[in-house]
């Protein structure tokens, strides 16, 4: 399972119109889209999604942006993805991430960052199936 994760282009980034420059840029170095859609974050989701995060200051925050917009979610696979992808996209606060990174390109501060990429195997396993229902994954020949 170390080759697959998950990556959301989150609402702001969507409205600056690099989508295509984000998965452009993911093809570059070698990521493979297994499977991709739109979708609109709604509370319950967010709830679930971010549950680990219930309770801090910045969850009404993180909440109210990733429900107002459209989002993409992409199930990317490489070798050593989870990782990779965590680097590519650059620390959580866009002021710190590396030069040329998602965040640091695309983000605007620490909340509205761009894009959201899963942490760990365990993780991607927690939070692909509360994007994806069974039925897109099976499509898509993906076993999680
Ligand atoms: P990451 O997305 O890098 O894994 P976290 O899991 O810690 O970061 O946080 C989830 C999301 O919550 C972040 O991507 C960001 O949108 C938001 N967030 C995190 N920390 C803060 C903070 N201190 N203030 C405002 N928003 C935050
Ligand atoms: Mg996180």
């Amino acid at each position: 399972m170390k080759n697959i994760t998950l990556l959301i282009i989150k609402p702001n980034a969507v409205k600056k119109h690099v989508i295509g420059d984000i998965i452009q840029k993911l093809e570059n170095d070698k990521f493979e889209v297994l499977a991709i859609k739109s979708f609109v974050m709604t509370e319950a989701i967010a709830d679930k999604f971010y549950e680990m995060h219930k309770g801090k200051s910045f969850f009404p925050k993180l909440v109210d942006f990733m429900t107002n917009g459209l989002s993409i979610a992409i199930i990317l696979k490489k070798s050593n993805a989870v990782l990779d992808l965590r680097n590519f996209i650059g620390s959580t606060d866009p002021q710190s991430a590396s030069k040329g990174s998602i965040r640091a390109l695309y983000g605007d501060d620490i909340t509205r960052n761009a894009v959201h990429a899963s942490d760990s195997d365990e993780n991607v396993l927690r939070e692909i199936p509360i994007l994806f229902s069974d039925e897109e994954l099976g499509n898509n020949k993906i076993k999680l």
